[in-house]
């Protein structure tokens, strides 16, 4: 008999969305935050450029996709780290920072790959409760026990869509010891950028990370892209757990030129914004509570979880996937990403109409 280690044979397989629609239908997904845009025309040209270079390792550094993030975010270079997608800082930050006998603090609807990392660190797992939906500072900080290690935020968060001012982060690393490292997750920062509420200074302690993603404003998910700033000595420490090459040529390419495209970018938001706002009009008589979102996703709280698995059932029947929220103790909620606008429209349209019919 082969054995995994135990802490993987406990744990299910990061959940996805479940694709399953009429057979031969053909459907749309809107199930995993992926851009209602295309990526920058810019990024694509770039990407196309660098296949050239295919038979070289792409540069472990990151020269030039820190160059550009650097100069759009007015931050130093030096305290850029980038990873393929996110998901793999986060990885790696669990992995240098986080073991046994150790807590990873975070909240009732945190992000679920907080969960994965930290139990793959075999460290413990704790989510204190929110409220309405929205991180609580207070109850991060009556959660921390002389094990706790590092406190997650996701801010915006997934799948709430709220956020928290930047001086509520301010006093969360206020109120923490100086041994206990935060990461406030921004994978959705570019959607309230125009708030001008930014905690990028925080890195500078050197307690504190914050991370960004190409995966959503950008429209660059399948490329793999994810940045942080981080401090060095940090940085030095998730370096030796990370594979040197996990972001391909390509890839840094299409990330450095997209972002050297802000224009395209904003408008992206702008459009997004937009549309999400029209989509949560568009809901007003259905029986579907929106929740406020500051990202590229609407949480709709159907009220009970039958509701919610009978409005799945009618969009699904028209070929659109939403993404189930039981996983995250949210049975009785859907969350709708903003989509093109075709898919937008076939989504409000069929809430409607099950909407009339469920309740007449
Ligand atoms: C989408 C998402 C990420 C990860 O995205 P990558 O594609 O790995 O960059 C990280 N955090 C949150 C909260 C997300 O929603």
């Amino acid at each position: 008999m082969i054995h995994p280690q135990p802490h993987l044979a406990a744990l299910a397989p990061y959940g996805l969305v479940d694709m399953a629609v009429a057979p031969g239908k053909a459907f749309v997904s809107l199930a995993q935050n992926e851009s209602a845009l295309p990526p920058s025309p810019r990024a694509l040209l770039a990407a196309e450029a660098a296949l050239a270079d295919s038979s070289l390792y792409a540069d472990s550094r990151w020269t030039f996709l820190r160059e550009a993030i650097a100069q759009v975010h007015r931050v130093d270079p030096n305290q850029i780290l980038c990873g393929a997608g996110s998901m793999e800082l986060i990885s790696i930050l669990m992995q240098a920072f986080t073991g046994p006998g150790d807590a990873v603090l975070t909240t009732q609807y945190a992000y679920a790959f907080f969960q994965t990392a930290a139990r793959i660190s075999r460290a413990e797992y704790v989510a204190v409760a929110e409220t309405e939906m929205t991180v609580s500072v207070d109850a991060l900080l009556a959660g921390v026990t002389p094990s706790t290690r590092l406190v997650c935020v996701a801010n915006p968060g997934n799948p709430s869509g709220t956020r928290i001012p930047g001086a509520e982060i301010r006093r969360l690393r206020d109120g923490l010891p100086g041994d206990v490292l935060l990461l406030v997750d921004e994978a959705y920062g570019e959607f309230a950028d125009d708030l001008d509420d930014g905690v990028f200074d925080l890195v500078e302690r050197g307690d504190t990370l914050v991370f960004r993603t190409f995966s959503k404003a950008y429209g660059l998910a399948g490329m793999r892209v994810g940045w942080g700033l981080v401090s060095p000595a940090i940085a030095a420490e998730m370096r030796k757990v990370q594979n040197p090459g996990s972001i391909t040529n390509v890839s840094l390419a299409a990330a450095a030129a997209a972002m050297s495209d802000q224009t395209y970018m904003r408008r992206t938001v702008i459009e997004t914004s937009a549309r999400r706002d029209g989509f949560i009009a568009g809901l007003r008589g259905v029986a579907a509570k929106p929740i406020a979102s500051h990202t590229n996703f609407v949480l709709m709280d159907f009220g009970t979880r039958e509701v919610a698995a009978s409005a799945d059932r009618a969009l699904r029947a028209e070929g659109v996937l939403m993404r189930g929220m039981a996983g995250y103790g949210l049975p009785q909620c859907l969350r709708a990403t903003i989509g093109r606008e075709r898919a937008m429209t076939l989504a409000s349209e069929t809430l409607k109409n099950w909407s009339q019919g469920e309740c007449p």
